[in-house]
């Protein structure tokens, strides 16, 4: 017989379970044998196989080729040198490709850390105990709790289920909620049983429990998974940019080296001359390290964030999240701890809310009341050692411990059916088989409460609800809520079971009102306070009572308590239109409330449509289509449904607006961090193009050779520019205005900067010292002067050296766009600090070693000629920061 055909206690037996669950020692045994409920990724390419790739890489392509021309020109014409260089360029494309396999070994190795940040986890029954496990430890025979908003781990036959909904989407396609049960059920095939839950799906609504069936890769999901797992990684809209950036560049190098290497040959400059200056041109533009500096840059920063609590699920989006404008933020939860007590409560249609203390003593005539709060809830129970505790929604925890005070421990009366909490309706029923009959327990948001009741507890009884009772729990709620607590109304009445829930929840019984305090959370008003400096607005969006909502968003300084506030409620929203709701949005406190989640996408894509860069946040399954729409759609970790984490960019693990705000700090960083080693390797390629154009226009020999070129850009300058791009935030960066969305990476200042002035004033050092130290000893222009000549080699070294010292300059004075070097210092980022170890020992290397000497084409030089560089270094300092200086006076 099929799973789907057989009645629950079949499913049990024949699965070798019971309602109790497995005992761990079982459990365990299964593990073993059934391996862990995972789907075997794709083997990733072998390593060799990927370091072969970076070797084939475009740029690398470009530099076989040359390499190729090198080893060739060598054999037609033996003795220029032609060979040396062939393996230079070989040894720069195996440098510089191991040096990105590093990168992205990194890389993976840092996503895969993050990755298990987050497990996945699911709340079984083992040995009659509810716990949480991970979904990978998951055997078949295991009792599944699912809830709303949870992933289905692995494939499950349903044994109970109140009002539960399948979203079947991932595994076949049907977009709309399927209902299941735990009923046997005929219909053919696994996939459409009304009773089996798919690993690969999500709850939608409801509650149920089941039994796992197949796990890991004999699930449905697993069959089907090598078919669609093969999916591209995505790509980060900067790393395109930079992509399309650098190769741009490569291009255009290769188009002007190959026209000039044409004009040279038709002038009749001897072959290997020309060839050799037709590299230097390409070496000399093209920026070598950036990609891979650069994808190592933000995976770098998402691991820093994820040490302050946000996990990045998408690479993009830290530098989205860097650039946002607008935070639409829940209340509960992320605002404040969720860490609820009940304070007051009003007793049935009492004339005051009075505080805990005092109803307890009026308990006996009120018990219904705290029955409601003892079964009106989703939690789950568990028992440790003898001790019972629940674990669920910290409000519901809170009324269940309110009534354990009242009525100590509550009698176990099995739940019959259930009509479950959801957004939409705010209210959850439950009906309990109590001695004396089936009772309906109600508990919701009392707008949605009061009007299914028609008469109310009171000292003497049960009586009518009259028109002024209602007015006057009206009241009761309204003072409460201005208090800041989240009022709850609570109701019951008898009932026959197997009834809908329309049907169910009417004639209730009015017991009363609970208020609930939930106190903000203690860096949220500092994080506030960051968000008004750095021109971030925040929008409440809470499903709770507006006058709760406002007293939280004054407490925590949100809405400023000296102007009126615009507090928008979901019936309301429902009647503006689009251009009302653009324009409801200018006021600068606003604050919605009672609102659905659906109302949430329209906020989202209102305000996207005014040209904000929107971060919203969500936990419930409803919160999904929101979290897409946003910019940023950010998850609960800890309270979130696995939906919401699934359909969001960003998770945070502790669940504190706080951390959105640090998020967005290190996403500012990052973007300001990339503009930053752009600006430094940029500027080097000057002096390095500068000697070529004097050769070209002006037949000065040349300052710097291909091969020492390369050094400077694969060897020295590598580290520090990857330095660069893990620098700590600027203390100002949160003072400061959102970036224009429309900001590039590379803009015109950028390029003006790093090219005119940074790159010129070392190209201007060089051309002199080299110049100088020529005519010195006594070359004139127009002299032939052989690339073996000791002058030469002399000549180049000190070029390539003033790069090279300049450089180590320039990284200092790059470390902030606007900041004297005075604040920003020498120290405090060691990856810098090695990169400048490296220039200095390469320098070394290169030009005090014999082999160093060979290799490259240097001779020593001596200490008085490096002093020559000192004028120089001291102008490029004095030069950047006077434009620093000036700057920051327009700026201020
Ligand atoms: P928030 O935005 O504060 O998280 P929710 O959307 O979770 O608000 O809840 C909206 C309203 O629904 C609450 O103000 C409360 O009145 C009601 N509510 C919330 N949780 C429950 C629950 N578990 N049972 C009954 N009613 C609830
Ligand atoms: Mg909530």
């Amino acid at each position: 017989m099929k799973i789907a055909q057989l009645t629950a206690e079949e499913v049990l037996t024949s699965l070798r379970t019971s309602v109790f669950g497995l005992d761990v020692a079982e459990a365990q045994r299964r593990l073993r044998e059934y391996g862990a409920n995972r789907i075997c990724r794709e083997r990733s390419q072998p390593a060799i196989l990927r370091l072969l790739g970076e070797f084939s890489r475009f740029f690398s392509m470009v530099l076989w080729i040359a390499a190729g021309l090198a080893f060739f020109l060598e054999s037609v014409t033996p003795g220029q040198g032609m060979a040396r260089l062939g393996v230079a360029i070989v040894a720069v494309i195996l440098v510089s490709g191991g040096f990105s396999f590093w990168q992205e070994f990194r890389v993976e190795r840092t996503l895969a850390a993050l990755r298990s940040l987050l497990p996945l986890k699911v709340t079984v029954m083992r040995g009659g105990q509810a716990m949480d496990i991970e979904a990978e430890q998951l055997v078949p025979g295991d009792l599944v709790l699912f809830d709303q908003g949870d992933s289905v781990p692995a494939d499950c036959r349903l044994i109970e289920a109140f009002g539960l909904l399948v979203n079947n989407a991932s595994v076949t396609g049907e977009s709309a909620p399927q209902p299941r049960d735990g009923f046997p059920s005929d219909r053919e095939g696994r996939i459409h049983g009304r009773n089996i839950l798919l690993a690969g799906t999500s709850v939608a609504a409801g509650r149920g429990k089941a039994v796992v069936f197949a796990t890991g890769m004999h699930t449905e999901f697993g069959k089907i998974a090598h078919l669609t797992q093969s999916g591209g990684r995505a790509v980060s809209p900067l790393r395109r940019e930079i992509g399309r950036l650098s190769r741009t560049i490569i291009l255009l190098a290769v188009v002007i080296a190959v026209l000039l290497f044409t004009a040279g040959w038709l002038m009749g400059l001897p072959l290997g001359q020309d060839f050799v200056f037709a590299i230097g041109i390409i070496v000399a533009m093209v920026p070598e390290g950036l990609q891979p500096t650069l994808t190592l840059a933000l995976v770098l920063a998402t691991q820093r964030m994820a040490r302050r609590n946000v996990l990045i699920r998408h690479l993009p989006a830290v530098e989205v999240l860097g650039a946002t404008t607008i935070i639409c933020t829940d209340k509960t939860g992320t605002l404040t701890e969720n860490r609820m007590t009940v304070v007051s409560l009003l007793l049935g249609a009492g004339d005051r809310p009075v505080p805990v203390r005092e109803a307890l003593e009026l308990e006996s005539r009120y018990r219904q009341l705290f029955f409601t709060t003892a079964f009106c809830h989703d939690l789950v129970e568990k028992r440790e050692d003898g001790e019972r505790s629940w674990q669920g929604d910290p409000m519901e925890v809170a009324l269940l411990d309110l009534a354990r005070k009242v009525l100590g421990e509550p009698p176990d009366w099995p739940r019959i059916d259930e009509y479950p909490f959801d957004a939409e309706r705010m209210r959850l029923s439950t009906i309990q088989a109590a001695p004396e009959g089936a009772t309906l327990y109600c508990k919701g948001a009392p707008e949605r409460v009061l009007p299914c009741c028609v008469e109310t507890l009171c000292e003497t009884g049960v009586q009518p609800l009259t028109e002024a009772m209602r007015e006057s729990i009206v009241k009761a709620q309204e003072s409460m809520a201005e208090a800041g607590l989240r009022v709850l109304a609570l109701a019951y009445r008898s009932v026959g079971a197997g009834i809908s829930a329309a049907e169910a929840e009417r004639d209730l019984v009015f017991a009363g009102l609970v208020g609930l305090e939930d106190p903000p959370r203690v860096a949220v008003p500092k994080a506030m306070e960051t968000c008004r400096n750095a021109g971030i607005r925040v929008i409440m969006i809470t499903g709770d009572h507006p006058r709760t909502a406002l007293a939280m968003a004054r407490q925590i300084g949100l809405a400023d308590p000296r102007r009126e506030a615009r507090v928008i409620v979901g019936d309301e929203l429902q009647l503006l239109s689009d251009t009302q709701l653009q324009l409801a949005l200018d006021h600068p406190d606003i604050i919605f409330a009672r609102v659905a989640a659906d109302q949430k996408t329209r906020i989202v894509e209102s305000l996207a449509r005014k040209g904000h860069i929107v971060a919203v946040t969500g936990d419930g399954v409803n919160d999904a289509p929101a979290l897409k729409s946003a910019h940023i759609g950010i998850a609960m970790g800890r309270c979130g449904t696995d939906v919401a984490k699934e359909a969001a960019d960003i998770v945070l693990m502790d669940d504190n607006f706080a951390s959105i705000v640090s998020g967005i700090e290190e996403g500012r960083a990052v973007f300001d961090n990339i503009r930053k080693f752009l600006t430094y390797i940029l500027a080097h390629n000057v002096p390095e193009l500068a000697p070529y154009l004097a050769f070209a226009l002006f037949r000065v020999p040349l300052a710097i050779t291909p091969i020492q070129m390369l050094a400077v850009d694969m060897g020295t300058d590598s580290l520090t520019a990857l330095g660069l791009g893990v620098e700590p935030p600027e203390p100002d960066v949160m003072m400061r205005p959102p970036r224009p969305p429309l900001q590039r990476l590379l803009d015109p200042g950028l390029a003006l900067r790093a090219y005119l002035f940074l790159g010129m004033i070392e190209a201007a050092a060089v051309m002199t010292i080299f110049l100088l130290i020529l005519h010195r000893a006594g070359w004139h222009h127009g002299e032939p002067l052989a690339a073996i000549d000791p002058l030469y080699l002399y000549a180049t070294m000190a070029s390539l050296g003033t790069i090279v010292l300049l450089q180590i300059i320039n990284v200092f004075l790059c470390r902030s766009p606007l900041r004297s070097i005075r604040d920003t210092g020498l120290t405090g980022n060691w990856m810098l600090l090695a990169g400048v170890l490296v220039e200095l020992g390469s320098l070394l290397l290169i030009g005090w070693t014999e082999a160093g000497n060979d290799f490259f084409g240097t001779a020593t030089v001596a200490w008085a000629d490096w002093l020559r560089i000192v004028p120089f270094a001291v102008a490029l300092l004095v030069a950047e920061e006077t434009r620093k200086w000036l700057a920051r006076r327009s700026g201020s």
